[in-house]
Formats: structure tokens, C-alpha cells, sequence
């Protein structure tokens, strides 16, 4: 740190992404991105994007929210878009935390940070100990809830009924719903829009639509909600979304198709995963996303991780004691989940 440091800034903890080592090639399963590539189309706007890269995006974002808005039955004004869902986010804990924010003590870890960074006041509910979220906590609340849904890095998802407990018992303050992960089998909120002022529903490109490289995010709000987030978007970075991710956007909301039959691939590959890693021993969280949570009764957290890792195979490890005996594994293509599984097994063996 240098001596020139606001002090403001100078105990933050920043946020730890997953590794993106460039020493060798992994097969990694550590940040939940798609195993599968943009679609062709969205690839081939890239290229048409660039021969006009001299000029700024439009930083209204019209045309791609009007088109996810469409998708939704939902107009432009009830749509952000953002520079990746991290960003959305920074926006709504800096809209949204005067009466302080709270959210589940083991869940996406950059709420914490965003928290710190803007001095908020915050609370960090226990999960239930079979690491769901215990809804009633966030019932008749002052602060800003945050919930990730599915949550992470646990994978389960609230069904729309219990959101929408939430939301009914929180009417004079915001519930910002994380649905990172939704596509890969949970119920999403969006319905709930058009229903409740208070409902701020948060969504990426990174993780079901393969665009985790070209940082784009968006949420769903009434209309004031979206006006808030666009103030603070007109105060910090007007043109947030580059003119090569507008477009690449514009094309994947068209692919809809193509993007579906992965999810489905995923969810298929997670199923197989999660029963050949339980039939190997290791208790395996349910979840509705695209990754799995597991534990090894034989081999703790951290050495499967440094194992696999030599190995070739990068998952993510948590140090946080409540989490440590786990790891998160992103889903892969089929082929790829057959290696990992090979080489779990060497692992167990390893250690017997
Ligand atoms: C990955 C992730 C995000 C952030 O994704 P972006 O790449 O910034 O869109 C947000 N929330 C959760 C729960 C995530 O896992």
C-alpha cells in the first residue's frame, strides 16, 4: 500500500476470483464458466463489431434491452444492462444500502466485499446445516436482502413461492435476487417484476450464455428501480457495455435455441457427475446449477484440490471453516467430467 492510500480503502479485503492460470493447460472446473463456445453467430458479430470500434457504444444499451426485455414480457425500462453482473450489483449496494444489507453467511463472496467497500452496515444469516437458506431469517426485514438463487457455491435453489415469501414480507425495502445460475434448473423470479416495486432480479451472460469472457450483465426491476441503477451508471461509467459485447449480446438473446440444448447438456453431464462421485463416497450437495459442491469423507478439501491440481484438473476450494471439507466443481463437457473422475479416483487412492 502506498502512503497515498484513502484511508477509507485501506483495511478492504478485496475479492479472490477463481485462479486463470496461463502455465499449463488445465481442464478447469473452477470457475464456472461453459465448457461450450459462443454461438457461430455471436462469434461472427465480434468481428462485424470491430471494424467500428472508433466510435463509443450506444450508452443507452436500447437495442439489446429491448430485446431482453422482450424475452421476458418486459419493457426496455424495466431492463439494465452492466458490465458483467458484478457491476449491476456494485450499483444496487450502493442504491439500496442505507438501512444496511444482509445475506446468507455462505454464499457468492463478493456481497461481503461490496458491503465493506461501500461501508455498509451488514449481517450474514447461517445457513441451515444442510447448507440451505432458511427463508424465515429473511422475513420483515430493515435491511437490503441479497439472495443468490441458486445460491452459491452450494448449488440449491428457493423456489419462486419462497421468493416470492420474501418479497411479501420485505414490501418497504429491496430484495435483489442473484439468478446467476438460473438456467441451469431453477425457477426464476422474473415473473415477480411486473408484481413487486422492491424486486430487483440480476442475471449474466458469463455463465449459461459462454460469454464469461465478454463481461455482460443485466437485471430486471420496475421501471424506478432501473431508473435508480441508471443514475448511478450515468455517475460512474456512462459507456459500461463495449460496442463488441452489445453486439455479441444482441446475437445470443437470437440463439436462444442453441444455448438451451447446453444448459440441458450440462444439467445431463451434472447428474452424471454427482452419482459417480457419490458411488465413490462423497456426500454431494443437490443443486440446481452448474456446478457441484462435495465432499469426501476420506480425503479432505484442500488436499483434493492441491491433488487434482497437479493433476491437471483445477476446481475451486474455500478456506472458510464451515466449507474448507468441500469443493465446488464446475460442470464440463462429458469427456471432460470422465477425466475428472479418473482422477478423483487416483486421488482416493493415493490416500488411502
Ligand atoms: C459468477 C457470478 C456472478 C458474476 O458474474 P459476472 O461474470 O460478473 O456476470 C454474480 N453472482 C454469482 C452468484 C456468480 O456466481
Amino acid at each position: 500500500m502506498s502512503r497515498f492510500f484513502s484511508r477509507n480503502f485501506a483495511a478492504l479485503t478485496p475479492y479472490t476470483p477463481g485462479e486463470q492460470p496461463q502455465d499449463k493447460q488445465y481442464i478447469k472446473l473452477n470457475t464456472n464458466e461453459s465448457p461450450f463456445p459462443p454461438s457461430p453467430r455471436a462469434q461472427a458479430m465480434a468481428t462485424k463489431a470491430a471494424a467500428h470500434l472508433e466510435l463509443y457504444p450506444d450508452p443507452t444499451c436500447r437495442a439489446l434491452r429491448e430485446r431482453l426485455g422482450a424475452l421476458h414480457g418486459l419493457t426496455a425500462d424495466e431492463v439494465i444492462v452492466t458490465n458483467g453482473s458484478d457491476e449491476v450489483l456494485s450499483f444496487a449496494f450502493m442504491a439500496y444500502g442505507d438501512n444496511g444489507v444482509m445475506f446468507p453467511d455462505i454464499t457468492y463472496g463478493f456481497y461481503r466485499v461490496f458491503a465493506q467497500l461501500y461501508r455498509l452496515p451488514y449481517t450474514e444469516v447461517p445457513l441451515k446445516e444442510d447448507f440451505t437458506i432458511a427463508i424465515e431469517d429473511y422475513k420483515g426485514r430493515q435491511e437490503t436482502v441479497f439472495i443468490a438463487n441458486p445460491n452459491a457455491p452450494t448449488g440449491k435453489a428457493l423456489s419462486r413461492a419462497e421468493i416470492r415469501q420474501v418479497l411479501e414480507n420485505n414490501r418497504d425495502n429491496v430484495v435483489v435476487v442473484d439468478e446467476a445460475y438460473v438456467d441451469f434448473g431453477a425457477e426464476s423470479a422474473v415473473p415477480l417484476v411486473k408484481e413487486y416495486d422492491n424486486l430487483l432480479v440480476v442475471q449474466t451472460f458469463s455463465k449459461s450464455r459462454s460469454m464469461a469472457g465478454a463481461r455482460l450483465g443485466y437485471a430486471f426491476g420496475n421501471a424506478a428501480i432501473i431508473a435508480d441503477l441508471e443514475t448511478i451508471k450515468y455517475s460512474t461509467n456512462p459507456y459500461n457495455v463495449n460496442r463488441l459485447t452489445l453486439l455479441l449480446g444482441e446475437a445470443t438473446v437470437e440463439a436462444e435455441d442453441y444455448y438451451q440444448s447446453k444448459c440441458a447438456a450440462i444439467r445431463a453431464t451434472r447428474n452424471w457427475t454427482a452419482k459417480a462421485l457419490e458411488s465413490l463416497g462423497f456426500e454431494v450437495l443437490p443443486s440446481d446449477a452448474n456446478f457441484l459442491f462435495a465432499r469426501s469423507p476420506q480425503v479432505s478439501g484442500e488436499t483434493m484440490y492441491t491433488a487434482l491440481k497437479k493433476k491437471g484438473i483445477l476446481v475451486r476450494h474455500f478456506t472458510n471453516p464451515k466449507i474448507s471439507d468441500f469443493n465446488r466443481i464446475t460442470i464440463g463437457t462429458p469427456e471432460q467430467m470422465e477425466v475428472f473422475i479418473t482422477k478423483v479416483k487416483e486421488v482416493l487412492y493415493e490416500n488411502l
